[in-house]
């Protein structure tokens, strides 16, 4: 082996053990996976499913407690996709999988306007497909792909878009109660996972089958990202470690802070906003609509469940 190949392939060793080490990093931080459990892979075919599935193959092998692992596919019946690549590619991996069937793409068809964003339904019917096989197969979790820059991403969608702090949480219950989603690359680079890909020759099936617009705000917000990326190295990474060091006292939400009890020095209830602003004529103030109302609690946060994909 000449030197530059030689070089190439100690990269490539570095890459993958980088990968497995966040994998690693993440699954233990935020318990993930315990002894026993039956795991769902959302192998969507493209490069992070693709990766998310390889790296957890290779930490099974030597992982400390024991689970067992199925790649599932969902063939959402979208025109040109190709039915025969995953299932080829999986039998060669010798890894137990099913390819589920759901023609979801002509219900996105006829319900959504021409023209318009049909990410939304689309993930919803397919998150309803998966989950029901996940109950019928008695899966204790379901992993999903989605990476450092996805969390990043979230994040400044519900921030600009949505007023709120929140992202995509590495583990979650699903909203019925019924599964817990786990996402072991959460703290894995994008460009990691797209070297490692092509690295690996996985078989990538294109996302854009469908013909959709892409999401207008998590696109912007990821163009905003990779800008700031180039400008300032390191950023998304600040703004993912963020996620995990939240100080309550720093912020403005009342529901995870009392202020009010902060620096009380008697138990004497406190006047309410209707005693402070006796007197004030609603809607008096052009700029009332500035005034920011802490008082949300009635939206649930985008947790990144409608790019169920990878
Ligand atoms: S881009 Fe993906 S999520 Fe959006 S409509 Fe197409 S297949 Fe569905």
């Amino acid at each position: 082996m000449n030197a530059p190949a030689r070089k190439q392939e100690l990269e490539n060793h570095k890459l993958a053990k980088r990968l497995r080490r966040h994998v690693g990093q993440a699954i233990a931080d935020f318990g993930m996976i315990e002894e026993g459990d039956k795991v769902m892979v959302c192998l969507s075919g493209g490069k992070d499913s693709h990766t998310l599935l390889d790296i957890l193959l290779q930490l099974q092998a030597r992982a400390p407690v024991k689970f067992s692992l199925v790649a599932v596919n969902l063939d959402q019946k979208q025109p040109g996709f190709p039915e025969e690549v995953l299932p080829a590619y999986l039998r060669g991996l010798g890894v137990d999988f099913t390819i589920l069937e759901q023609d979801t793409y002509s219900v996105v068809q006829r319900v959504v306007p021409e023209g318009k964003t049909q990410c939304s339904l689309c993930s919803r019917l397919r998150r309803g497909a998966l989950y029901s096989h996940a109950t019928e197969q008695g899966f204790t979790k379901i992993a999903l792909g989605h990476h450092r820059d996805d969390l990043a991403a979230t994040f400044l969608m519900n921030l600009f878009f949505h007023a709120r702090l929140a992202s995509m949480p590495p583990k979650l219950l699903s909203d019925d109660g019924r599964h817990v989603v786990i996402r072991p690359l959460a703290y894995c680079k994008e460009t990691d996972i797209a070297r490692y890909a092509e690295e690996r020759g996985f078989p990538i099936i294109p996302c854009n089958l469908c013909g959709s617009q892409p999401n207008l705000q998590r696109k912007q917000a990821e163009r905003l990202l990779a800008e700031w990326d180039r400008s300032s190295p390191g950023r998304v990474n600040q703004i993912v470690r963020a996620l995990s060091d939240v100080r309550p006292s720093q912020l403005a939400d009342r529901n995870l802070f009392d202020f009010h009890a902060l620096g009380r020095r008697s138990q004497a209830p406190l006047p309410d906003t209707h005693a402070w602003l006796a007197g004030e004529a609603a809607g008096a103030h052009a700029d009332e609509a500035e005034v920011p109302v802490a008082l949300h609690g009635d939206s649930r946060a985008d947790d990144g469940l409608s790019i169920l994909t990878g």
